[in-house]
């Protein structure tokens, strides 16, 4: 028999169970990094690269990104978190969580045997009847007035918030969320919230600015002299320069009496105060610029009670036209009042060590900027990504406005229903579904590790209380203060239901999808510059799955 050549010298292909067993083993070594980063009571990592970037994080996400795995499966979870996170923005570790969890309940299976693909069907079967329960199970907020509905909200914020490093000051930092994302209404654009980091001072400090506020802006001399504070100030946006331009580098210019250079100069001086006095003519007493506003400019205002800021950055002037109802203008000829923004106070405050230009009591109150404080720089920055997370899920409940019991209760609910369910099926499906159900006992058990209680105790409490007929125990979760159970719900430790329902949905598309590889071929060439194209287009077509199979 001659021998048959189908893939290159070199190649390398692994294939069959062992295969699939090594990438289970994989993802379930992924999961295992963010395990103690689970709830209140979870560690954070750091993270530090070759650079000497540190950072400190508890975000399943963040930590994700930064671990930069090169396994091709284990790379899947990645994506998963990294999409949870674009989707929803909690529930990251979660969703790494589970996807290991159903992985390693598959494990023996695939070991004794079992085609992947009977896996998969009942997985996928169960996932269904998961979500369905969800949403039976979900509490709606609809049709609640606004004070009800804000501290319903922020109890969602709280939660988030609880298992992060700012975790102790969460009432606070929740309110404060809340009002942001009240404040931009049904604005989809994320950055109309602003989130200022100004290192120092406390926690506590950190303050909520119905409007815009940006960092003072690099100064000439004279803008010491300008008035910093204005009552209901006409305010100009602009997108062009303020400074006395030398046109010689731009122009070539033929003269033939040296006279006739004065000329020239005198035309430039009179571009710019052509500009200016344009600019003053409008009534504005508030004047930003996108470009450089020069020292001959800021002198010529300050002479004038007029307050202005260069080099603003894109964003924030983006903001200022948003809540003041300004518009951005390029050019100074013919303004009219109605490109002009106004706002109730305007101020340069003092915030730390910095300087702020603070826009409050804006008209249309389509922004909202958080100003952090606090120690550290990672501390900030974590700060940051929490109340980023916060945030998105404050956006999601009002959006979804339905809630369900977090602290494993809705999770411990679908594992109950679907043991339940998995008794009436026939074959070995029933088997499979058990597992599923005994994999979402994950959340539970590691909220109870992570704080040092028992997990055994703890969880078989939890099946009784949820086995009761009467359903009175559907909302029992782990109580993260005692060490015991209690009642979620009344607890006020809330989830919006689109964070439970995308993370199953997402972390059983991710199991799915790595027990269906069953060979890895990786060609000589990869070791190089293709390595990475088919990474990422293994990552990508991961993502690709994962985003059909999601819905909002
Ligand atoms: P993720 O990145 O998945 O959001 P977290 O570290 O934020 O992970 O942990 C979220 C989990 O912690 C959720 O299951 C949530 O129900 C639980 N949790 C949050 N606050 C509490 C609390 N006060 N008591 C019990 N469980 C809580
Ligand atoms: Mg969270």
């Amino acid at each position: 028999q001659p021998q048959i050549i189908l893939l290159k010298e070199g190649t390398d292909t692994s294939q069959g169970k062992a295969q699939l067993v090594s990438n289970i083993n994989a993802c379930t070594a992924v999961a295992d990094v963010v395990r103690t980063t689970l709830g209140p009571r979870g560690m954070d990592k750091l993270i530090h690269d070759d650079k000497g970037n540190v950072t400190i994080s508890n975000d399943g996400a963040t930590i994700m990104k930064l671990l930069d795995i090169v396994h091709p499966a284990a790379k899947i979870l990645v994506d998963i978190a990294k999409s949870q996170d674009s989707e929803v923005g909690d529930g990251t570790t979660t969703v790494v969580l589970l996807a290991g969890e159903f992985l390693k309940e598959a494990k023996p299976f695939v070991e004794d045997g079992v085609h992947p693909q009977n896996l998969i069907r009942s997985y996928r079967t169960a996932c269904y009847l998961a979500i369905e329960k969800i949403k039976e199970l979900a509490v709606s907020i609809e049709g609640k007035s606004l004070e009800e509905k804000k501290s319903l909200l922020a109890k969602c914020a709280a939660t988030t918030l609880s298992s992060k490093l700012i975790g102790g000051e969460k009432v606070f930092f929740a309110s404060m969320v809340v009002d942001a994302v009240i404040a931009i209404g049904n604005d989809d654009r994320l950055n109309m919230i602003g989130i200022k980091k100004v290192p120092g001072g406390n926690m506590r400090d950190s303050f909520l600015v119905n409007g815009v506020a940006f960092k003072k802006t690099f100064s000439y001399a004279g803008f010491e002299q300008q008035p910093k504070k204005f009552l209901n100030p006409k305010i100009l946006l602009l997108n062009i320069e303020l400074e006395l331009k030398s046109e010689k580098e731009n122009a070539e210019i033929r003269l033939s009496d040296p006279s006739q250079y004065q000329s020239i100069v005198d035309a430039e001086w009179n571009i710019i105060y052509d500009k200016l006095d344009k600019c003053v003519k409008s009534g504005a007493k508030v004047v930003l610029s996108r470009l450089a506003i020069g020292d001959l400019a800021t002198q010529y205002f300050a002479d004038r009670d007029i307050f202005c800021a260069g080099r603003v950055a894109e964003e924030d002037l983006q903001r200022v036209a948003a809540a003041t109802g300004g518009t951005v203008q390029t050019s100074v000829n013919n303004i009219i009042d109605e490109v002009l923004g106004t706002c109730e106070v305007f101020e340069e405050k003092q915030v730390g060590n910095e300087r702020f230009n603070i826009f409050s009591g804006c008209p249309s109150g389509r922004t909202a900027t958080i100003v952090l404080r606090g120690g550290a720089d990672q501390f900030i920055e974590e700060a940051e990504r929490s109340l980023h997370d916060a945030i998105m899920i404050v956006r999601r409940a009002l959006k979804n406005s339905t809630v369900v019991a977090g602290g494993g209760a809705i999770d411990m609910e679908i594992s109950r229903y679907l043991r339940q369910h998995a008794r009436t099926i026939a074959g070995k499906s029933q088997l499979f579904i058990n597992s599923y159900a005994k994999a979402l006992e994950v959340i539970p058990r590691q909220l109870c590790d992570n704080a040092g209680f028992d997990a055994t105790d703890v969880l078989n409490k939890l099946r009784q209380k949820h086995a009761l007929p009467s359903g009175e125990g559907a909302s029992y979760g782990v109580d993260i203060n005692t060490g015991g159970i209690a009642d979620s719900f009344t607890n006020f430790v809330w989830e919006p239901s689109v964070v439970k329902s995308n993370a199953i949905n997402a972390a059983t598309e991710a199991a799915c999808l790595i027990l269906s590889v069953d060979e890895t071929v990786k060609n000589p060439k990869s070791e190089s510059a293709q390595g990475e194209a088919a990474a990422s287009a293994m990552a990508g077509k991961g993502r690709g799955r994962g985003r059909g199979m999601r819905r909002r």
